[in-house]
């Protein structure tokens, strides 16, 4: 156990002023933005928050896997602060401005994508999406987009086309985009091979959609939403020779996996691939709304001039956070970081798996790892209301733990990556504590 405790727990969970401010929020906020944890924040720091009755958690949830480097990672407030007060919009198309060329420069280098290499910056993850899908339609003249079972991609039209889960995300939301077409994403713990799902992408070209009528294919090399399921690099070879083959734009998503998470920057280098457009968002922000678009030249050139843009794409306040973020992953060796951390945390996974047939799978990259609940080993049948209930007594606990996978039936770690050794021990051992306590 750790010597110091993070976590402090001073009233029930939750705490009088957090169901007071929820109860409002019922009233006030669309119920579809349904509330996963009632505790309301008060401050956040690191790996820690602490809600407005004065205790504090140890975040696994991340954000949602914005907060690589941690909440309110000082060096990342200076820069906000110091962006802040020299200014804070002008659109860059209109006034353009050095942070957006620096951050560009810089992404553009690391990215895996062959140079010569050009970005553009945007909002959110799914307006990357929906953005990669617009430089592939104007570079190749052609409209149709392939994406995979499982997938998630965003909630805007053309990202939530894309996105393969449909409840809640698409249920009575359509109608969708024309011209995206599916096939299945390798699974290894639910039986689809590599082999199977490259057949399947080659049939498709018969049976959906012919090769020279398709833009883009789009795919998360390791998949978030879906449930922490790692291409296998076989599979993403594949597909690289398969866009190569039919003059296919690679779109790889790495909103989620970017920045460190899977123990390398981008999750494709694990497989030696490299794609033509990448995607990043969440953690380069360190919270603040930033995305973009990363990829070869003359697809990036190859819209008509004013043919992407927005309001407040690109905020310089964001990118100035980018910057900062991009200096701690370097100076704090949060790549390696999440390497051997990943390794801490899958060998007590794997312990949880002996001792609990509950736990079907444990699986992912890096530090983006799951586990995921079945009723029954052989069957399978996957088992949400199991991660609920450990969910829920982790909470209890000052634990925040957050469910993913196409069933909801998994857990997932998107701790920062700058946990203290301590912190991750002591929330270690409170998710098993939570797990003994549910399925004992
Ligand atoms: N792509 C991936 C792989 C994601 O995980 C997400 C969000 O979870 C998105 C896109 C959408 O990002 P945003 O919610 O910022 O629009």
């Amino acid at each position: 156990m750790a010597a110091t405790r993070a976590i402090q727990l001073r009233t029930e969970i939750p705490g009088p002023r957090s169901r007071e401010i929820v109860e409002r929020s019922a009233k006030a906020v669309a119920a579809p933005l349904s509330i996963t944890f009632p505790i309301v924040v008060d401050s956040a720091a690191g790996a820690t928050l602490t809600d407005v009755d004065g205790n504090t958690f140890i975040d696994f949830a991340g954000g949602v896997g914005c907060l690589n480097v941690g909440h309110s990672h000082p060096d990342v407030v200076a820069a906000v602060h110091e962006q802040v007060d020299r200014f804070v919009h002008t659109d860059y198309t209109i006034v353009p401005y050095e942070v957006y060329v620096a951050l560009a420069e810089r992404l553009g280098a690391l990215v895996p994508v062959a140079a010569p290499v050009k970005g553009a910056f945007f909002n959110s993850g799914a307006e990357a999406v929906e953005n990669a899908v617009k430089f592939a339609r104007a570079y190749t003249k052609r409209p149709a987009v392939i994406a995979f079972e499982g997938a998630f991609h965003g909630r805007t039209l053309m990202a939530l086309s894309l996105t393969s889960k449909s409840r809640p995300y698409k249920e009575g939301l359509g109608p969708f985009a024309p011209e995206v077409y599916r096939v299945p994403f390798p699974n290894e713990y639910r039986g689809v091979t590599t082999g199977e799902a490259l057949a399947a992408l080659e049939r498709a070209f018969t049976t959906q959609v012919a090769p020279a009528n398709v833009a883009a294919i789009v795919l998360e090399p390791v998949q978030g939403e879906g449930g922490f399921v790692p291409a296998p690099a076989d599979f993403l070879q594949g597909v690289r020779r398969i866009c190569d083959r039919h003059g296919i734009v690679f779109v790889s998503d790495e909103v989620q996996t970017g920045f460190g998470r899977t123990g390398r920057l981008f999750a494709l280098e694990h497989a030696g691939v490299q794609a033509d457009l990448v995607c990043v968002a969440k953690s380069i922000g360190n919270g603040l709304p930033l995305s973009g678009v990363f990829g070869r030249a003359e697809i990036m050139d190859a819209p008509v001039p004013g043919g992407v843009g927005g309001t407040y794409v690109g905020n310089p306040v964001a990118l100035a956070a980018g910057l900062a973020v991009l200096d701690a992953i370097e100076d704090e060796e949060l790549v390696e970081r999440s390497a051997s951390m990943g390794e801490t945390i899958r060998t007590r996974m794997l312990g949880w798996q002996e001792r609990w047939p509950a736990i079907g799978d444990v699986r992912g990259l890096g530090s983006m790892l799951a586990i995921e609940f079945v009723s029954d080993r052989a069957t399978k049948q996957p088992a949400p209301e199991c991660a609920q209930a450990v969910i829920g007594a982790a909470l209890e606990r000052g634990l925040l733990l957050l469910s993913c996978g196409i069933y909801g039936n998994c857990i997932r770690v998107l701790v920062p990556l700058t946990i203290p050794a301590d912190e991750l021990e002591e929330a270690l051992a409170v998710w098993e504590e939570a797990l003994a306590a549910t399925l004992e």
